[in-house]
């Protein structure tokens, strides 16, 4: 990717579904095409994804290498399982446009797309929800023997039971922007 005196706007589902009227002024917009495929044909998010590329909405698809990291970064903090193929997708291709220092900022609502951000330094617009504050970690706590994992994982290999996810670590955010 070459580095361009510009700014880029990546767009995940949300912000598509939002129908937010979004400043296009100095601005790439972009996205990947698994954002694409997730909004119907017919209806209004068609209507506003119709918008979007008449007024310039650009698909790329991230390396491999980013996605990688992404995948690694997003095991560390738990948010992995919280994560679609689409989420890791746009914060891999925003890692990409961060590493070949370009301008970049995913407008999101998601929550687990705007913590990673958080831990990957990349700035992120929030469209509608108040947005996240704190930057957090996520653990699991078995609910049978109380054993902690930092894995997400579906049942207790001790004792079977249910295992529940929790926020173990916070760490307010100066500025989320
Ligand atoms: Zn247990």
């Amino acid at each position: 990717m070459d580095k361009l005196d510009i700014k880029y706007l990546i767009l995940d589902t949300s912000a598509i579904f939002s129908g937010k009227t979004i400043n296009l002024d100095d601005v790439k917009i972009v996205t990947t095409s698994s954002v694409l495929n997730e909004i119907k044909p017919g209806g209004k998010d068609y209507r506003n994804l119709q918008f979007l590329i008449e007024k310039g909405l650009t698909i790329f698809e991230p390396s491999k290498k980013s996605l990688d990291e992404i995948r690694v970064v997003s095991k560390e903090t738990g948010d992995i399982s919280r994560l679609s193929k689409t989420d890791m997708e746009i914060l891999a291709l925003a890692l990409d446009y961060k590493n070949t220092e370009n301008e970049v900022i995913i407008l999101t609502d998601d929550y687990s797309i705007q913590n990673l951000s958080n831990h990957l330094k990349i700035k992120f617009l929030n469209i509608s929800q108040p947005g996240i504050t704190k930057r957090f970690k996520w653990s699991y706590k078995c609910m049978g023997c109380g054993k902690k994992f930092n894995k997400n994982i579906n049942t207790c290999p001790i004792c079977g039971s249910f295992i529940k996810n929790y926020i173990s670590k916070t760490k307010k955010l100066s500025e989320s922007k």
